[in-house]
């Protein structure tokens, strides 16, 4: 990604795309139409999704025409998050935007996020308070939000909205894939940086279906446990393991103790009690978390030393290390 501030325009939209083809067209006027009203410079960047529809000839329609559109074909279906990932990376805009293609999120309220945006808030994400979506997609969603919001410490209604504002500098250590999309917001509280949440105008999809189903429910929460692991414990993943070991194996040698007690004061053999082996097994799985936790130890320590886990808002320096002149201690 972007080390500097390379930027030559104010605004980038990064539009994934899968299978969404009779909508390209009008979705590229509004958008245009809106962007051209800011009176600021910007470029569409449609990140194609391996459609098999008509969408790969509709978008190199659309940029053969207007020299602000640009296009990336993916070979297959990689899914949102990578899509949303290779726009991130060729976006030049100092804010960039990301909007679904299925004409649900609404081009006109562009100028609600930029004013959020200048309010000072580092990336600002929509919130589809009244989400024109059935039911089996808004109730799963409403319990996803709930917990992501615990878990994270970041209080949001929508975590999932596509359309979502971001300073170019927010998006430098965003690696997206899978299906991480889901927790922008969640990554980006955790790496210090402030978030905003604007309610947006919601339509019905007029075309196509959606790309997911009930399943990400079940989806969401497994990749909720990725998210933590990678947030919480990336630097520090004994304090994890090794911990839920030690309570696991503790258990185990109470009932392993209190077997051996019962055999050394001669009051029953233990040779043939259930409770023997489960305080073996106890200690066992126990003493496997450990080492798990110790073989990410190691994994982290050779991470840390690649790319250090912490991100610099900005740096000062004295008038004296300035100038390259620190003070040198006299023998
Ligand atoms: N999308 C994508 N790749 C996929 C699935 C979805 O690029 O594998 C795009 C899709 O074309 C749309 C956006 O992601 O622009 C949101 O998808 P969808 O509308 O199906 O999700 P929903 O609104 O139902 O949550
Ligand atoms: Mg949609």
């Amino acid at each position: 990604m972007r080390l500097m501030n390379t930027n030559m325009i104010d605004i980038s939209v990064v539009i994934p795309a899968y299978n969404e083809a009779p909508s390209l067209e009008e979705l590229y006027r509004k958008l245009t139409a809106v962007l051209v009203r800011t009176g600021k410079s910007y470029e569409l960047i449609f990140v194609n999704d391996g459609s098999s529809d008509d969408s790969l000839h509709i978008i190199d329609k659309i940029v053969d025409i207007d020299p602000y559109v640009s296009a990336i074909h993916f070979r297959r279906n990689f899914g949102k998050a990578a899509a949303l990932n290779a726009g991130f990376r060729i976006a030049k805009g100092n804010i960039v935007f990301t909007i679904d293609a299925d004409l649900q999120d609404n081009p006109q309220e562009i100028p609600k996020f930029l004013r959020k945006i200048d309010d000072g808030n580092d990336m600002v994400t929509g919130w589809k308070e009244k989400r024109k979506d059935p039911l089996s997609k808004t109730i799963p969603s409403r319990l996803f939000n709930y917990v992501v919001s615990k878990c994270s410490g970041l209080k949001l209604n929508d975590y999932n909205c596509g359309f979502k504002a971001y300073r170019w500098f927010t998006l430098e250590n965003l690696n997206l894939y899978g299906e991480l999309h889901r927790f922008i917001p969640m990554l980006l509280h955790c790496q210090g940086y402030s978030i905003a949440e604007v309610s947006v105008r919601h339509n019905e999809r007029q075309y196509g279906h959606s790309k997911y189903g009930a399943s990400r429910l079940l989806k969401g929460f497994l990749d909720l446990l990725t998210v933590l692991l990678m947030t919480r414990y990336i630097a520090r993943p004994l304090h994890l393991f090794g911990g839920i070991g030690a309570v696991i194996s503790g258990m185990g040698s109470l009932i392993l103790f209190y077997l051996t007690t019962i055999w050394l004061v001669g009051i029953r053999p233990i040779g043939n009690r259930p409770l023997l082996f489960l305080g073996i097994l106890l200690v066992v799985v126990g003493i496997q978390f450990v080492s798990t936790g110790l073989l990410g130890e190691l994994i982290s320590h050779e991470q840390q030393a690649k790319s250090p886990n912490y991100i610099i808002r900005s740096v000062r320096h004295g008038r004296k290390q300035q100038n390259d002149q620190l003070p040198k201690i006299s023998k």
